[in-house]
């Protein structure tokens, strides 16, 4: 049977963190939930009748937004509609992001019996300090108790986010931070740099010069740093951002990497499924309404057709940002063209100049990025798109 991934955007936070940018909106009541839960059943329905006889989901991933901001009552009934329309994989990989201002062992004991049996803490930093300029609503101690309170509801499957680039951020307390973070023994952990979205008070703040960014020289050394002492600890890296115990790898977003069928339902979702990408809107009261009314088209934002050589620069793009990058065997099988053939000498001639370089490997099996590489993997992934 096919595998397929599901992803569901639950719209939802306490409040908006001034650096962020992901679809979400802080005001909300119970019957805004409400309405959404029923739009969302409704979505997940309606595409189920269409994808879900015969593929088995393997994974499911709740994204946000906080998810972790659901009651446990609410993740059951999603669950529950998940299960009535998909074949569920016993075996399924099932997370959560959860931002500790928002669980309790009850809560969290209440999700991992739902089913939920990864949880993806947001972190970001083991310093009060850094965690306030940032505008988060918890400290570290709140982090710790979120740690303890889901291994104890048996959750054997924990990620930490860290940032790291924060304006006023040390290297040591970001060295620390990474510290603190494998202390607690997580199996996975994502580090982000802190961005500038457009439009966020943090941009608005870096534009009006009442906040400075860090230098991108002082990033890299922050993201090297992390990653030697992560390594040290028996973390392997696998990706640009993250980094994993042994077999411990994220499968929901190894999806995204590797262009596999995934469904997203929820305000501003992506999809790619039987290679049409698709967006739903961002506009929760169109993306309800559009529900309500089974005009679920009204929801969708963006569709498009993948072309062959879309197919092949997102494999490209997604595939390089792996520490294993891409597989040329396996890149033949895909396409039924080997990767030189399709980008031709020029684009060869090109990548060369970085393996010369020492940002990038090429064996007969694969061709990958070093970590200078993936320093600089945008301007090598360019090559290919
Ligand atoms: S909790 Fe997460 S999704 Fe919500 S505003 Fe903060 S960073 Fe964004």
């Amino acid at each position: 049977m096919q595998k397929l991934g599901i992803y569901i955007h639950i719209p939802f936070c306490l409040r908006k963190c001034p650096y962020c940018d992901f679809y979400s909106t802080a005001s909300h009541d119970k019957e805004t939930r409400e309405r959404f839960l029923s739009a969302l059943c409704k979505e997940i329905s309606f595409y189920g009748g269409r994808y879900g006889k015969d593929r088995e989901v393997d994974t499911v991933f709740f994204g946000g937004g906080t998810p972790s901001i659901l009651e446990a009552g609410e993740v059951c009934r999603i669950m529950s509609e998940l299960r009535r329309n998909f074949h569920i994989a016993e075996d399924a990989e099932i997370s959560m992001e959860c931002n500790p201002a928002t669980a309790s062992y009850e809560k969290l004991a209440a999700y991992r019996t739902a089913g939920v049996n990864r949880l993806s803490i947001g972190a970001q930093s083991f310093d009060d300090d850094v965690l306030k300029t940032l505008g988060r609503l918890h400290d570290v101690k709140a982090t710790r108790k979120t740690v303890a309170a889901a291994r104890r509801a048996g959750f054997e499957n924990i990620s930490l986010d860290l940032m790291f680039g924060i304006p006023g951020q040390s290297h040591e307390t970001w060295q620390e931070t990474v510290k603190q973070a494998i202390d607690l023994r997580p199996q996975h952990i994502s580090l982000y740099s802190l961005e500038f979205m457009e439009g966020t008070p943090f941009w608005k703040m870096r534009e009006s010069g009442t906040m400075a960014e860090t230098e991108a020289e002082e990033d890299r050394r922050m993201y090297e740093e992390a990653l030697a002492i992560m390594a040290g600890a028996g973390y392997h890296q696998y990706e640009i951002s993250n980094v994993a115990q042994p077999g411990r790898e994220c499968r929901h977003n190894l999806k995204y990497w590797n262009l596999d069928d995934y469904l997203g339902f929820g305000a501003s979702a992506h999809s790619f499924i039987e290679n049409i990408r698709r967006s739903n809107t961002d506009k929760l009261e169109v993306y309800c309404e559009a529900m309500e009314t089974g005009d679920f088209s009204g929801a969708v934002d963006f569709s498009t057709e993948n072309t062959f050589m879309d197919n092949v620069a997102e494999y490209m793009f997604t595939g390089l940002r792996k520490n294993e990058g891409i597989d040329l065997e396996a890149f033949l099988k895909k396409f039924g063209r080997s990767l030189w053939e399709i980008y031709g000498p020029e684009c060869r001639a090109e990548f060369e100049e970085y393996v010369k370089g020492g940002f990038a490997e090429e064996t007969e099996r694969r061709v990958r990025l070093t970590l200078e590489g993936m320093n600089i993997s945008n301007r090598i992934m360019a090559i290919f798109v």
